[in-house]
């Protein structure tokens, strides 16, 4: 396990206390969702390169009450690195990896092609730092976002058809399309 940076810990502290001034503001905007509107904006002050575009309703309705809680309830932040890609994107990612792992079957441990990503449907979502993302897999389940890979810490995806019971862990991305991946010249 990889302990917490003292800058993280600091970050949230920060945050916390901004989204704790705001809340007044965020108030008189909207009474009913004044935390969520308050910690919305400390996070984007936070994370002001943060992307949230491209997600399903579902996905960002998901996410972005999980962190408010986060930061209300356990002072966590939960910044998003990369949600929704574009499949061209995507694809020039796979190629990448690809081209610096020596094969179509070891870029698929790290990347997927397009139509296998979850970052192309709008339900993948990178989460940072640690920290946060230690803290979406302990509660993620309640609001259906859930860490799919072994070997990627830092991405869940928003599965509302699991019944509310995880998904089964796979190894790594490619491992949930193995048969597909034969298939590759
Ligand atoms: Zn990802």
């Amino acid at each position: 396990m990889i302990p917490a940076r003292p800058r993280d810990r600091l970050y949230a502290v920060l945050t916390l206390v901004l989204a704790v001034f705001l809340l007044p503001a965020a108030f008189l905007r909207r009474p009913g969702r004044a935390r969520e509107l308050a910690c919305r904006w400390a996070l984007r002050m936070r994370f002001p390169a943060e992307d949230l575009t491209g997600l399903t309703d579902g996905a960002l309705a998901a996410f972005t009450a999980a962190r408010t809680r986060a930061l209300w309830r356990h002072g966590q932040l939960i910044g998003l690195t990369s949600g929704y890609r574009d499949p061209a994107v995507q694809q020039r990612m796979f190629d990448e990896e690809v081209r610096r792992s020596g094969s179509p079957a070891s870029a698929r441990m790290l990347v997927l092609p397009p139509a296998q990503s979850g970052h192309v449907k709008g339900v993948a979502l990178d989460v940072r730092p640690h920290e946060g993302a230690r803290w979406l897999e302990e509660h993620g389940a309640r609001y259906d976002l859930y860490r799919i890979y072994d070997n990627e810490w830092w991405h869940f995806e928003y599965r509302p058809d699991s019944g509310g019971r995880p998904p089964r862990r796979l190894p790594h991305p490619g491992a949930g399309h193995a048969g597909e991946a034969v298939t590759q010249p």
